[in-house]
């Protein structure tokens, strides 16, 4: 019969994570900012080089958010194009939140 535990937990069961334990890995794996979308994201985990293409791509209203989208995927990143659409108006109503 297994016990339901309470409190500080001092059984030797294999499959018990202590709550230090837990805590300390949410404090170990990144997260995302709250305030930071996913081609905030995903720029941080760019190289230089990439980020800057990106970034220029971000600024040319003129080609199509999905393209760049589709592009991404194909490498591994989701992005979806709403998001960059959406972080292309962050200084205006209704855009993205982030700040960068
Ligand atoms: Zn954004």
């Amino acid at each position: 019969m297994q016990q339901v535990q309470g409190g500080e937990s001092q059984s030797g069961l294999g499959s018990d994570v202590s709550l230090e334990d837990e805590l300390n890995a949410l404090l170990t794996t990144p997260q995302i900012p709250l305030r930071m979308c996913r081609v905030a994201h995903v720029l941080s985990l760019m190289t230089e080089q990439q980020r800057e293409l990106f970034v220029k791509l971000l600024d040319e209203p003129l080609i199509p958010a999905p393209n760049i989208s589709k592009t991404l995927e194909r490498h591994g990143y989701l992005v979806p194009s709403k998001s960059i659409s959406r972080h292309r108006r962050r200084f205006s109503n209704g855009g993205c939140a982030c700040q960068t």
